[in-house]
């Protein structure tokens, strides 16, 4: 039995249940001063004030049981944080085109250079499984780092099965291998191959006919790309219906470049999220809130690109709940930082701290259909904790784009900082 104790929290702060927080319900969180949090073994066995849980570590210790302690005294404790959208196991970086993109290089001149989506697919192709394995080591190191405990990492850099699979053994390897939990998705329908070009159906009926079959019982999820001139709705949700029919889990990139109704279609087939969503209508999201579905928006994305971020407060206003992610890429958003997503969230789509710190734990861990087991720091969940070096969680907000994460404790393990 092994029991950790983290006490005298200047803040412990937490949203609560098992389920994302919809609406006015983000901005509730459970605030305890002098917190203290008590986990065995890889699980919460209280979370309270310092002297109620106390009171239970003499009553549930026998004799001979070390107990080792963490005086957070000038700290806060929150949940480690979930990121619920990423496609992080990739080959090659696009620095050049990023660069001239700022400069004011168009989509198609991008493309005539070898840019684009295209170099990445090539990269990841040639790559071996070791070197994607270590890259994604790497950059799984990095979260931790800054108190990421859980991550969704998507397929859909390879053009084929082959590929696909190489890159889904590579997240299964890590899984096993790294303390970062990873949420498997399917994204064979990231973008139209070129020898499908112009037959994005054919394309799609290739991914139901081989994709699929090879991915099931792995990856939790199916996503797909819908978006002008890359897969409709129609194929979207032809798609997505065979990969529901083999026990996939769904989700969407919907409506992040024009309103198609992706966020419609998701709310339709029962998804667990729909995600980007800067174009959708008001009547696909009031549908998603009517269908439970988690609405993840990913400012990083939004300001790496100089777009318009997603209208977040009125999602909430309206009812939604809303969640959010990196959407780490090496093409349209190259950063993993929750420190500056909280600032964006904060700052530019007008949430509350409070609203924001829901979203990227409870409701990002509902996004990836696991609000039962993380997300909170509450009795019965895995022991995935976080300290932050400041006395409070408004600081996440106020001391903005820093990271203040100084120990991480992973499924009861200290992982990071002592
Ligand atoms: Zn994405």
């Amino acid at each position: 039995m092994s029991w950790l104790l983290i006490e005298h929290a200047d803040e412990l702060v937490t949203a609560k249940g098992k389920a994302a927080r919809r609406g006015s319900e983000m901005n509730a969180l459970l605030v305890i001063q002098d917190g203290a949090v008590l986990t065995k073994d890889d699980r919460i066995a209280a979370a309270g004030p310092t002297g109620a849980v106390a009171a239970q570590l003499d009553a549930l210790v026998r004799e001979g049981e070390t107990v080792t302690r963490i005086d957070a005294a000038g700290k806060t404790v929150i949940p480690g944080f979930v990121d619920p959208h990423t496609h992080f196991i990739f080959g090659g970086y696009r620095e050049e085109e990023f660069n001239r993109r700022l400069a004011g290089a168009t989509y198609m001149e991008i493309m005539k250079m070898g840019g684009g989506i295209a170099s990445t697919n090539r990269a990841t192709k040639e790559a071996s499984e070791e070197e994607l394995y270590a890259a994604g080591f790497h950059r799984m190191e990095r979260m931790l780092d800054l108190g990421i405990t859980t991550v969704e990492g998507k397929t859909g850099y390879g053009e084929d099965t082959k590929t696909e699979d190489k890159m889904l053994r590579v997240m299964e390897r890590l899984n096993r291998d790294h303390p970062v939990d990873i949420a498997m998705t399917y994204m064979g329908a990231h973008s139209v191959p070129p020898r499908y070009k112009g037959r994005s159906g054919d394309y799609v009926d290739y991914l139901i006919a081989e994709g699929l079959p090879m991915a099931r019982g792995r990856a939790a999820f199916c996503d797909v790309f819908t978006e002008e001139g890359v897969f409709s709705l129609e194929e979207s949700e032809k798609l997505l219906l065979a990969a529901r029919a083999e026990g996939f889990k769904l989700k969407m990139h919907a409506d992040e470049i024009v309103p198609l109704g992706g966020a419609g279609l998701a709310a339709k087939l029962g998804a667990t999220s729909a995600d980007h969503l800067l174009k959708a209508s008001d009547d696909d999201l009031l549908a998603m809130r009517g269908a439970g579905v988690v609405a993840t928006l990913l400012p990083c994305t939004a300001f790496s690109l100089r777009e318009p971020y997603a209208r977040g407060r009125f999602m909430i206003d309206s009812g939604l709940a809303v969640a959010l992610g990196t959407d780490f890429n090496p093409g349209s958003c190259y950063t993993q930082s929750v420190p500056l997503m909280i600032a964006l969230a904060t700052i530019y789509m007008n949430m509350t701290i409070d609203e924001a710190l829901t979203a990227v734990t409870l409701n990002a861990a509902a996004a990836i259909g696991r609000a039962d087991s993380i997300g909170s720091l509450e009795s019965g969940k895995q022991a995935d904790i976080v300290i932050l070096d400041c006395p409070g969680y408004k600081h996440l907000s106020y001391h903005f784009a820093m990271n203040l994460v100084e120990t991480v404790i992973k499924a009861g393990v200290i992982v990071r900082g002592n």
